[in-house]
């Protein structure tokens, strides 16, 4: 079987850090891994209009933001299939059929989508295509036959859905050869990049909260919002003991710092356990540790902030970059929608054996 990656970011805005540790970072690894077939990295503008429907310009103007966070971060679209979920037209065909699988219930214990609902005040009136999402999610995966989808925790019911979908599919339509495959979710070993929050200390850094550091940030931007960040509020006096459970501040060191900084950086410590061990003692002030954090980040990011500014320079180059990929990703889909049609018996003017057997039973043989 081959090994085919599929996963992907919805244009409602630049990308940040929660993104890059959760799944952004990962891709690029396994992108250099060589161990993959295959690896497609889809903009989801047609998932960010089921809750932006009212707002095309914001979906628009953030595709290049993403695609130029991408290659930024490394994604090379000579190894990558960069391309844009709206001009897959198979996509939403996939989804149509998969649709018959799912029911509403099913959909309704959905936790990511329950708490989505939530957060954007749907509860009253949820728009169809929204609540229905992880089915397009499904057509997502299931179109380039991915195995393996690098995503953050969020992202695990979405996951399990489209299992669900594609066993049911199999089960159904092809019992002696399987036309889809189940897709399995990588999501971060490290606790912190499964779901870094925000740095309000809210549970998500997400573009809808407002709570994000940008990879494409300035240093002095990202600086202030680490030096103003969240950490425990029970730590008022230097001596005091601090507490690292909710600490934000700590979240970002265990997702992002390595023995190597400490030496660069701060050399009162081997490492961030011994780091940890001073602070919850008492005597190791916010300010130190937020200053250390935000050397360590603006490692990580500089390289990045540097390729970007080179890549703004030829914007048209990346909409040809979008462009290429979307048309090899559309013809994969088209096999795979042949294939799910032909599965269904939907193929009508492929099947030569109906149009033969029709015939003949009307002419009485
Ligand atoms: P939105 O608020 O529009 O949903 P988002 O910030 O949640 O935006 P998505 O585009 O929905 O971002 O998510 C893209 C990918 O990044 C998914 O794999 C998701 O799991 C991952 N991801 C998003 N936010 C985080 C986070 N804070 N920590 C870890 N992974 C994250
Ligand atoms: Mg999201």
């Amino acid at each position: 079987m081959s090994n085919i990656i599929l996963t992907g970011d919805r244009p409602t805005g630049r990308l940040h850090i929660g993104h890059y540790v959760g799944s952004l970072r990962r891709r690029v690894e396994l992108q250099n891994s060589g161990e993959y077939d295959k690896i497609y990295i889809m903009i989801a503008d047609a998932q960010a209009l089921t809750d932006n429907m009212d707002n095309p310009e914001k979906v628009r103007q953030n595709i290049i933001e993403v695609a130029l966070d991408y290659v930024s971060a490394g994604l090379d679209p000579a190894k990558s299939t960069l391309f844009i979920q709206s001009q897959i037209s198979e996509l939403t065909e996939l989804t149509f059929y998969y649709m018959n699988l799912v029911t509403v219930s099913r959909l309704q214990r959905n936790p990511t989508v329950k708490s989505e609902i939530q957060l954007r005040n749907f509860e009253a009136s949820i728009p169809v295509g929204f609540f229905t999402y992880p089915i397009s999610q499904a057509a997502d995966i299931t179109f380039c036959k991915a195995n393996v989808v690098p995503v953050g925790e969020d992202q695990l019911p979405m996951i399990e859905q489209t299992k669900e979908i594609v066993h049911k599919f199999n089960a159904i339509y092809a019992p002696d050869t399987p036309v889809l495959v189940e897709p399995k979710a990588l999501i971060p070993e490290a606790e912190a990049c499964k779901r870094l929050p925000g740095t309000d200390g809210k549970a998500k850094m997400s573009k809808s909260l407002g709570n994000c550091i940008y990879l494409a940030d300035s240093a002095d931007e990202v600086r202030t919002k680490i030096m103003s960040m969240y950490t425990d509020p029970l730590h008022l006096q230097v001596s005091d003991p601090g507490h690292l459970e909710g600490n934000t501040v700590f979240t970002y060191l265990d997702a992002f710092a390595r023995d190597e900084h400490f030496e660069r950086y701060c050399p009162d410590y081997a490492n961030l356990d011994e780091m940890k061990a001073h602070y919850t003692k008492g005597g190791l002030g916010d300010v130190k540790v937020k200053k250390f954090l935000n050397n360590v980040i603006q490692e990580e990011l500089e390289p990045i902030r540097v390729r970007r500014a080179a890549y703004e320079k030829d914007i048209p180059e990346i909409y040809n970059i979008l462009k290429r990929g979307s048309d090899a990703a559309r013809e994969v889909a088209a096999q795979t929608l042949s294939e799910v049609k032909q599965a269904m018996k939907i193929d009508y003017f492929e099947d030569m054996e109906l149009i033969r057997e029709q015939s003949a039973r009307y002419k009485g043989l």
